[in-house]
């Protein structure tokens, strides 16, 4: 059964046929139906969107910021009033429990709209001033830097739309928004809901399609800068595109980010805190924490806690307020997770300690739905394939240590650099050992927590520049400096013989 109605672009404020006749499907990943036919953009579609967003340019980055932010302040209370059926179409699309969309994904969006409202109408693009001496000066202003690109991955797609789109919009930008194609529903109802919010025509558009529209966008002359989410081998070619003409690029990649249970924690809250690194949105969360560092004697008693707990992982109806756990994403993902699980077992030699290949029994009319067992490896080692590689669903790997400077240096040895956390209940020895992480997002005691205030990005091949706080305001801007010298006559060498 097809859920919805087809899914068009949306520029000029308006939804918008594909110029050329070309669809494609989307799946229900609980249970394999069509969900909804997409209006694929052609070339032509893109540079229509993008001409939307230049005409509106000049208007939007002139209108004063606190007249941006009351726009940006209307729709997160509109989005506030729709969370639920934002989450239910949420859902829908990515296989996420309406428990998790409802009070996690379409909020937290509307949180990074309000934060970043509040901090222009508040005086966050002011420059700065310096004297220089009696009669001179020097100040700064920033500006926006014209036409941007949003390119979002299917894990959090309202969410990620938001988190681009807040900061971008606040500082006087327009954008040209591609949702990732597994995902791309909430693209109209956030472009509708901006219109109804009184944004004019041109400031948000929304094209829809696969790599190679994003390709095309991120190479587009007209565009200034291109804000990507997605896996570190695509944002590789985003950045090489997107250096041709030196755009700003901001890079939210993927990571394989560790989790160290410090010798002295609770294994109760040591063990909550892995599950939630590995097992919440079924593992399709960018800052898992999948390496699970244990102290060698505390290896028994945390797998006898975390076999005891995994009994608390609910599939089922996805609309029920008690499931917990839901499909991945799409058959090419559950085809690649299960690829990993079985190499695990049978290439790595890793000693599976729960879950596996097997399907989860799950509700009879889901039963061709992308449902895995959330999946936990022992007896690991840092060589393993399993343990190396971002396998982005509820795959957790336990790898026991001897010494804090050795599971340090073993927590490091990967070249990327999204995520780490320690829990203990010495926070001397957690703040000596996060400053040792080489990761952009940290946490001590708890995990997965992005608050709108808090500046998240990565490390090494995990990204490029941040997203929230208040820096995420920055890579939004350009900076002019200007020197004013107003002490009547002009200093020069070539004044005099
Ligand atoms: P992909 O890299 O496959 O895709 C991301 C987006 O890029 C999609 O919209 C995709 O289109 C598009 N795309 C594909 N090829 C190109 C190209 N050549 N040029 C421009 N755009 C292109 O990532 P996934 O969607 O699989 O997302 C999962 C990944 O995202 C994981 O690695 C995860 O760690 C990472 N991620 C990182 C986050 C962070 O904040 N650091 C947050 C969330 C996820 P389409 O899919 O339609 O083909």
């Amino acid at each position: 059964m097809v859920l919805y109605s087809p899914q068009q672009l949306y520029y000029d404020g308006r939804h918008q046929d594909a110029a050329v006749p070309n669809y494609f499907p989307v799946t229900n990943p609980s249970n394999a139906t069509d969900l909804v036919i997409v209006h694929s953009a052609s070339r032509a579609d893109i540079d229509a969107a993008i001409k939307s967003a230049q005409n509106a340019f000049p208007l939007w980055s002139r209108t004063p910021p606190v007249q941006r932010a009351r726009i940006l302040l209307r729709a997160a209370e509109l989005l506030r009033e729709r969370n639920e059926s934002f989450a239910r179409v949420e859902t829908h699309d990515t296989g996420k429990p309406f428990s998790e969309t409802s009070t996690v994904d379409v909020l937290s969006g509307a949180d990074v709209l309000e934060y970043y409202a509040g901090l222009v109408a508040s005086g966050g693009l002011n420059g700065e001033t310096a004297r220089l001496r009696d009669d001179a000066w020097v100040y700064t202003t920033k500006e926006a830097l014209g036409v941007c690109v949003g390119i979002g991955a299917w894990n959090y797609p309202i969410q990620i739309a938001l988190w681009k789109s807040a900061p971008c919009l606040a500082a006087g930008n327009t954008m040209v928004y591609k949702p990732s194609e597994y995902t791309p529903l909430h693209g109209h109802l956030l472009a509708s809901l901006y219109t109804e919010a009184g944004m004019p025509p041109g400031v948000f558009n929304v094209v829809h399609g696969a790599g190679d529209v994003g390709a095309y966008l991120t190479s587009h002359p007209t565009v200034a800068k291109v804000s990507f989410t997605g896996q570190v081998s695509t944002g590789q070619k985003v950045a090489a595109s997107a250096a041709g003409r030196l755009k700003y690029v901001t890079m939210e990649l993927g990571g394989k980010s560790p989790l160290i249970v410090l010798p002295d924690a609770g294994v109760e809250d040591a063990v909550n805190g892995a599950m939630m690194a590995n097992f919440y949105s079924t593992g399709q969360v960018c800052t898992n924490g999948t390496r699970v560092f244990v102290p060698e004697d505390m290896k028994v008693e945390f797998q006898r806690v975390l076999l005891e707990k995994l009994r608390y992982v609910r599939m089922g109806d996805l609309m029920d307020p008690n499931t917990n756990f839901g499909p991945l994403v799409s058959k090419v993902h559950y085809d690649k997770v299960m690829g990993y699980i079985k190499h695990g077992i049978e290439v790595d030699g890793a000693t599976l300690l729960y879950g596996g290949l097997d399907k989860p029994s799950v509700l009879k009319d889901m039963k061709n739905g992308f449902w895995i067992q959330p999946t936990v490896f022992t007896d690991c080692s840092d060589e393993m394939k399993i343990v190396k590689e971002e396998i982005f669903g509820p795959v957790m790997s336990i790898l026991t240590y001897k010494t804090i400077d050795e599971v340090v240096e073993r927590a490091n040895n990967t070249p990327m650099g999204l995520a780490a956390g320690v829990f203990t209940r010495d926070i001397n020895q957690a703040h000596a050992v996060t400053a040792k992480l080489q990761a952009g997002i940290t946490w001590i005691n708890t995990w997965g927590e992005s608050p709108a205030e808090m500046s998240v990005g990565g490390w090494k091949m995990s990204g490029m520049g941040v997203e929230n706080g208040r820096r995420g305001l920055e890579a939004w801007v350009r900076n002019k400096s200007t020197l004013v010298e107003n002490g009547g006559s002009v200093a020069s060498v070539f004044c005099k013989l």
